[in-house]
């Protein structure tokens, strides 16, 4: 079963069942609850998680969520965002018109493509 609870009524929950030995029927929110029938007291994040799975989604390396059965994107995403910050970089450079300066035969990394 799942209850809700803000953070400081879930910390005094948490309080009551560490000092508890057996299991009682505890008042929550005017609900009445038996302590065994407690899985444990979770983050509303762990809980959205859990979420998540039960719906099939996976988490990747990442921290990216995806659906199941789709591949993992999340390091394209990065790399795409990574190129059009470095075309912005290009086109607020003025030096520039590619990101690499012709030093000489030498064509170098431009200044404004350093990470
Ligand atoms: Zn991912
Ligand atoms: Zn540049």
């Amino acid at each position: 079963m799942e209850v809700w609870l803000e953070q400081d009524r879930a910390t005094a929950l948490q309080d009551v069942l560490q000092r508890i030995t057996s299991s009682k029927f505890i008042m929550v929110d005017d609900q009445t609850l038996n302590t065994a029938d407690i899985t444990g007291v979770f983050k509303a994040a762990t809980m959205a998680d859990a979420t998540r799975r039960k719906n099939g989604q996976w988490s990747c390396q990442h921290g990216g969520w995806h659906d199941k059965g789709e591949q993992c994107g999340c390091i394209a995403k990065d790399e795409a965002a990574l190129i059009a910050k470095r075309m912005e970089a290009i086109k607020a450079c003025g030096k520039c018109t590619n990101g690499f300066i012709l030093t000489g035969v030498e064509a170098a990394k431009c200044e404004c493509q350093m990470p």
